[in-house]
């Protein structure tokens, strides 16, 4: 039973072993809630797009469309949720592989201005039908950097998807910086922000921010968990700063070596 806490009296050592321990324990149950939480809600999340996709490809085998307009938009339906359930496929997928310590990253020199140019036009569709505005701000020169590009991809798809999820109007912001020490990656968003009580635990597996609202708004309490995995592989650091009602900026920190090379593509 992991609500079963130590009377922890003493401030000596055993006294901070008793209170590691309570920190532990409560990290646990916490696990345990959030893991049979998600249970609940991956096969939600799994069988939502297949009802769409099921439902369209259904009406228009059946030939009971009017119009070219309305095929038209169906067949953006059926696509943009099998790409959903792929996302979704791939996390789980990710998401085995890191339980069992088996995520390797293909290193090399990477680009980070196509890498946003890349993940920023996967997501633009879903933005647009969001009305919300995606800016790109690059400040070059931007160094290469040493890192696994397809999963830096994946790190700024589930940032920006995240970020047009909880964002009802407004903009979303990628920037790119980079000092002599450090290139510096950020999203953010005029969304509907983070409590600051749930800041500490939102990268941890399956954790999801209040219950009604995760509903609301589907997903899977992975996203950021990989992100945040992803980016320390890298060697990087992950930092947020949140405001309820105004929005959310997610920062990615990555310190440069010595040998680092200069330059890139403008
Ligand atoms: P989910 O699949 O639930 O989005 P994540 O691991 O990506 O899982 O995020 C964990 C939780 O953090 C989410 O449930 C959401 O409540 C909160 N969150 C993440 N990104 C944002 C954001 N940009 N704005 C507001 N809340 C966010």
């Amino acid at each position: 039973n992991w609500e079963a806490r130590l009377q922890v009296g003493s401030q000596d050592e055993i006294g901070m072993l008793g209170h590691s321990i309570n920190d532990l324990a409560a990290s646990l149950q916490r696990y345990r809630d959030t893991r049979r939480a998600f249970f609940s809600n991956i096969s939600h999340e799994l069988r939502t797009p297949v009802t769409y996709l099921q439902g369209y490809a259904k009406v228009l085998k059946d030939g009971l469309v009017d119009s070219d307009k309305e095929k038209e938009q169906y067949l953006s339906i059926i696509y943009q949720e099998s790409v959903r359930l792929e996302h979704l496929i791939n996390d789980l997928f990710d998401l085995s592989k890191m339980e069992e310590g088996q995520i390797k990253l293909n290193m090399e020199w990477m680009d980070l201005k196509v890498t946003i140019k890349t993940a920023v036009q996967k997501v633009k569709l879903k933005a647009e039908n969001k009305r919300l505005s995606i800016q790109i701000d690059i400040h070059d020169p931007i160094p290469l950097l040493r890192g696994d590009q397809k999963r830096m991809e994946q790190v700024l798809l589930n940032l920006l998807e995240n970020a047009i999820r909880y964002t009802e109007k407004g903009s979303v912001l990628v920037r790119l910086t980079a000092t002599k020490e450090a290139t510096i990656l950020s999203v953010s968003d005029t969304g509907i922000g983070i409590p600051e009580k749930e800041l500490p635990y939102i990268f941890e597996r399956f954790y999801r921010v209040e219950k009604s609202r995760a509903r609301e708004y589907g997903g899977t309490g992975l996203g950021l968990s990989l992100v945040k995995k992803y980016v320390e592989m890298q060697g990087g650091t992950v930092r947020v700063a949140s405001q309820m009602g105004v929005g959310t900026t997610f920062i990615l920190i990555f310190t440069h070596e010595k040998k680092q090379r200069r330059g890139g593509i403008s």
